[in-house]
């Protein structure tokens, strides 16, 4: 499926207040036609508040929303032509797979066999035809929720709003319906617009995501930009791992902290706290390189291993990244040098 850059959905200065609680605040963003967009962020950010609005379930305090063009912000949920996925299925318990599936477009009087070919279709894309005349009682979590995401899109909605649609399922089903809804979302040539508070299912299913914390956007963008360049400190902790240290940053552009120097780029003079991911740092014998550290602690992680690593530089263990080759060497206790490569430090000022 090819993706344009053209706004399907577009949020313009969106808001809204309950009480003396700003839920969401002042955001505007564009969502493209075809595109797999994430609102991620902590408990409490505004998330689900602005999926609702999106959905029409509440209307914003301030802004509008425009679908291909068209404010819809005075239109009830019913006649926009967006579906909303809930957290619990809410399948009918009594019906068939496929009465499920039948039963919105039933309501919408279609013909009957445009019904049975939707639905057929739908079936076969959400691998869901073998399982046609069993009920939800006889289907396990992940064959559910598959279900839920039929119905909603067998109704062929331009958008589909999805509130954390992996939430109930066990970790190892969660990782495979990811990249199942991925595969699906792009079968079905549909917008999706997923809410989620885990930032890996984020990085995994998005084609891009946007970052709130308490109500405000703090950035837009693909997986991969978000993780090399976040913008704010916060968003650096949130996606991924980081490592900060707290130092100062001299007249030459030079980070210093106790035991450590760094050129890194667009630096200030003034305090500065450095920031640098796990794999971005290397490792040597005591004294090669320039930072002294004993490790602390080494994680295995699959096919690599995190090393905890105490220097003088950071108040926590810095941890760094190394493929589980070359790690067989090394035990707690050891001393060890590391390099910081500058090209991928950041300075938060
Ligand atoms: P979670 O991941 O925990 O669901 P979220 O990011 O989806 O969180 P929202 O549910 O949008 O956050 O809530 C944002 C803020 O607005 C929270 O402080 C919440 O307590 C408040 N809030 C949401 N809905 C209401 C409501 N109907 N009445 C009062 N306050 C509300």
């Amino acid at each position: 499926m090819t993706r344009s850059n053209t706004p399907i959905l577009r949020i313009e200065g969106v808001g809204k207040r309950f009480g003396p609680v700003t839920a969401v605040d002042n955001v505007s963003l564009d969502i493209r036609e075809n595109e797999f967009f994430a609102l991620l962020g902590p408990s409490g950010c505004g998330k689900t508040t602005l999926l609702r609005m999106l959905a029409g379930f509440e209307a914003p305090g301030t802004g509008r929303i425009l679908l291909d063009g068209k404010d819809i912000s005075p239109l009830p949920p019913e006649k926009r032509p967006l579906n909303l996925m809930f957290q619990s299925y809410a399948l009918f318990p009594h019906m068939t797979v496929r009465q499920n599936l039948s039963y919105g477009l039933e309501m919408e009087r279609l013909p009957k066999a445009d019904i049975r070919r939707r639905v057929d279709d739908t079936m076969g894309m959400t691998d869901l035809t073998p399982f046609a005349e069993r009920k939800p009682e006889q289907l396990s979590g992940g064959q559910k929720q598959r279900v839920a995401l039929a119905r909603a899109l067998v109704k062929r909605p331009k958008v589909l709003l999805l509130d954390e649609p992996l939430g109930a399922l066990d970790k190892k089903l969660r990782e495979r319906m990811q990249l199942e809804l991925k595969r699906m979302q792009n079968e079905a040539g549909i917008t999706f617009v997923i809410v989620t508070h885990d930032q890996e299912e984020a990085l995994v299913m998005a084609d891009r995501m946007a970052i709130l914390k308490d109500g405000r956007l703090l950035q837009v963008g693909a997986p991969e930009e978000v993780y090399e360049h976040p913008a704010e400190r916060f968003v650096a902790n949130f996606i991924g791992v980081m490592n900060f240290i707290d130092g100062k940053t001299g007249a030459d552009g030079v980070f210093a902290a106790e035991g450590l120097q760094v050129k890194a780029q667009g630096g200030k003079p003034g305090t500065a706290t450095l920031a640098i991911r796990p794999e971005n740092i290397a490792i040597g014998p005591p004294g090669d390189l320039p930072v002294s550290g004993i490790i602390v602690d080494i994680a295995y992680h699959g096919l690599d291993r995190v090393l905890h690593v105490r220097t003088a530089a950071a108040e926590t263990p810095l941890q760094v990244r190394i493929p589980a080759s070359g790690a067989s060497n090394w035990k707690t206790g050891d001393p060890i040098s590391l390099r910081l490569d500058p090209a991928k430090c950041r300075l938060f000022q």
